[in-house]
């Protein structure tokens, strides 16, 4: 039987639209600037979140852009020009069939004390893995390559309904079934971040270069360009829970403090401290010496990284200092993963030795630093999840590649209906002769 030409043809033209769409392989990754437009995020005399956001997701961009099998997407590429809700963000990822959506976001506390990185990633299923999977690559390089302190890979279901998470961010793009992390770099209104933020004039390309990497590790890529290959990179593995992952719904459970040794020549006190949590574990410790009315800076509860994760140690040793010819009483708050802590008893310290020299001025700042603040609670601001109004257009989403892909795809299908409306006709024209043969033969 000869073969029709035309049918090769089609055959040709329906293997090369469907084997070789552009990214068939590749991975689309969807860097989400958080905040913009009128939404600035947060903000202080030096720096606006929003600048800060950008300026990092362009980092991220170009570094993991040099990786082989990744194409990045940016859902805005002006912090000043658009106002997009969260939704509209995980609509444009879905648009873009993004295997994930990173929101590259900084950090404030209300009471300006909490300072590190932190990870949210969905409480359910496969988000929660994927989310834990990729934060935890995240965290690590966090922690390594810029100090910043570990508060955690967390998950945070919505107060409203259970089934779904509290950010909105994830909860918009699980709703798409992307999966999403809120990468939360560093807090702007605390020194020890802030600090890294203003010197280090590189800090925001580090950052995003520090992004794509770990992107790049979790989809295990490689670049011939960077001379990296992460094929073979080794993640931790998180499987998929059955109901909502919470990560801690209480305060530790209690705190308590003994004095160990006193130094008079030095007019110091080592107290140690007694603490636990059942569900996550204690990130900070905080000093009040007027009995429990205000304490001063949060201190790391562990110093040391690695043995946060694995140890989770109940009891550490701190050195305070005393006040000169007068007793003093302290207590001591125990924080945890959360932010939410637990206070010791009141310890009574005995009163230091008097000095003859100018040190009293310098123990007593010593002391105000350790209770110069005038609040007691640390409630981290929420997210805050703006909803602009429907009137606001959403902004064209659609970028040249895809017109042009969609264009090719057009005419190709065109191709295809008149290739197949003119097979049928000449098989209809065929049948009729060939029954007209028949008919004549017939009779
Ligand atoms: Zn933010």
């Amino acid at each position: 039987m000869k073969k029709h030409p035309l049918k090769l043809l089609i055959i040709l033209l329906i293997i090369l639209l469907y084997s070789s769409p552009v990214y068939a392989n590749d991975v689309v990754v969807v860097l989400d600037p958080g905040h913009g437009g009128d939404s600035l995020g947060g903000h202080n005399d030096m720096f606006q979140e929003m600048y800060l956001n950008m300026e990092v997701a362009k980092y991220a961009k170009e570094r993991l852009e040099q990786y082989e099998g990744v194409v990045v997407y940016l859902t805005r590429d002006n912090a000043e020009s658009e106002n997009t809700t969260l939704k509209e963000r995980a609509e444009f990822a879905a648009a873009h069939n993004a295997d994930f959506l990173f929101a590259i976001h900084f950090n404030m506390s209300e009471k300006h004390k909490l300072y590190g990185a932190e990870v949210w990633t969905s409480a359910f299923g496969e988000y929660y893995s994927k989310g834990q999977e990729f934060g935890h690559i995240e965290m690590d390089a966090l922690v390594n390559e810029t100090g910043f302190y570990d508060r955690g890979v967390k998950t945070k279901v919505s107060n409203k309904d259970k089934n779904t998470d509290y950010y909105g961010s994830i909860r918009e793009a699980r709703e798409l079934e992307i999966p999403c992390v809120i990468i939360e770099h560093c807090h702007m209104d605390e020194e020890r971040d802030y600090n890294y933020l203003l010197e280090h004039s590189d800090a925001y390309k580090t950052l995003g270069y520090l992004d794509a990497d770990a992107i790049a590790k979790y989809y295990r890529l490689s670049s011939a360009s960077l001379g990296v290959d992460y094929s073979n990179y080794d993640r931790e593995t998180f499987p998929a829970p059955e109901g909502p992952v919470y990560t801690d719904k209480t305060a530790p459970t209690y705190c308590s403090v003994t004095l160990d040794e006193v130094d008079t020549e030095n007019n110091t006190a080592t107290i140690t401290v007694n603490s636990h949590d059942d569900e996550s574990y204690l990130i900070y410790y905080q000093i009040s010496t007027d009995e429990g009315e205000n304490f001063g800076r949060l201190f790391p509860w562990n110093n040391d990284p690695n043995a946060k994760k694995s140890s989770k140690t109940d009891s550490i040793t701190v050195t305070v200092p005393l006040k000169e010819g007068e007793e003093s009483s302290i207590v001591v708050r125990a924080q945890n993963l959360v932010d939410q802590y637990a206070d010791s008893e009141v310890l009574k310290l005995p009163a230091g030795s008097i000095t003859e020299t100018e040190e009293e001025s310098s123990t007593d700042s010593e002391y105000n630093s350790l209770s110069d603040s005038s609040v007691m609670d640390e409630t981290e601001y929420e997210e805050i999840e703006y909803e602009w109004d429907d009137s606001v257009k959403r902004k064209n989403i659609v970028d040249s590649d895809d017109l042009l892909l969609f264009v090719i795809a057009a005419i190709g299908l065109l191709l295809i209906i008149c290739m197949t409306a003119l097979i049928f006709a000449g098989k209809i024209r065929k049948n009729k002769r060939k029954r007209s043969r028949n008919r004549r033969q017939q009779k």
